[in-house]
């Protein structure tokens, strides 16, 4: 039976920089929807010229594609252990239809982590982050600093900054995530599966949260 553990947070909160620790930590795979797409764009399919029309203004993917999308990918080999889910569910559509699936598959959704952040702070995160466009890591430019400025320490490419983290998109993405994600913390309040970390503090002190929080689960 698989475990699975949702990482939950404003655009800029933490959830993929801390997904790849736990993925780390926990033996499980990381699964970032916002990857899946920004994969699918990259080698043009249907789903990600689709994808691209809603990336580009900061709004979310329809349900329907997005639930079909994550259900095929949880269904690979990879997955028979569990997943760190990285802003997927980001609608009450998307959680109900997560906790259908978890239930056909027996999966168990160990916890949900609200990784809660102030609003200006993540601003600033996500104007300093720059990503590799070829591994996908990513970096802050203070925060979080490649060891050679503009360059991944991981593939040697070069970093870029994501089209939707320009300040227009962002001030989009954050008021999104306020009326279409920020339900989901009641949802799972009420579910009793919801743990909170302070995700204003530096990223190891972040990371040691979660795991407690993990394994104390
Ligand atoms: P999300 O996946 O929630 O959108 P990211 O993990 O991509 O967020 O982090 C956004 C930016 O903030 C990145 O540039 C990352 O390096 C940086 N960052 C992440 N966690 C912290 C932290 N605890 N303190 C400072 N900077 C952080
Ligand atoms: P992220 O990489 O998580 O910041 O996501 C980037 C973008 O991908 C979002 O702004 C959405 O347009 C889209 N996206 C990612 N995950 C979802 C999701 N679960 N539902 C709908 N759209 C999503």
């Amino acid at each position: 039976m698989g475990e699975f553990v949702i990482l939950l947070g404003a655009p800029g909160a933490g959830k993929g920089t801390q997904a790849v620790r736990l993925s780390a930590e926990l033996g499980l795979p990381h699964i970032s929807s916002g990857d899946i797409f920004r994969e699918h764009l990259k080698k043009k399919t249907q789903l990600g010229m689709l994808a691209q029309t809603f990336m580009d203004k900061g709004q979310l993917v329809p349900d329907d594609v997005t639930i079909e999308m994550i259900k095929e990918r949880l269904l690979k080999p990879d997955c028979a252990n569990g997943a760190i889910l990285d802003g997927f569910p980001r609608t009450p559509f998307q959680a109900d239809a997560l906790l259908e699936f978890l239930a056909v598959i027996h999966g168990k959704l160990q916890m949900v982590a609200y990784i809660k952040v102030p609003a200006h702070i993540l601003v600033e995160r996500l104007s300093g982050r720059w990503t590799c466009p070829q591994c996908g890591r990513v970096y802050h430019i203070s925060h979080n600093p490649p060891r050679e400025a503009g360059i991944c320490d991981d593939d040697g490419s070069t970093l870029h900054q994501r089209p939707d983290d320009l300040p227009e998109t962002v001030e989009n993405r954050i008021a999104v995530y306020h009326q279409q994600t920020s339900p989901l913390i009641e949802y799972f309040q009420k579910l009793a599966l919801l743990v909170e970390v302070d995700g204003s503090l530096g990223i190891d002190d972040v990371t040691e949260q979660l795991l407690s929080k993990a394994r104390g689960s």
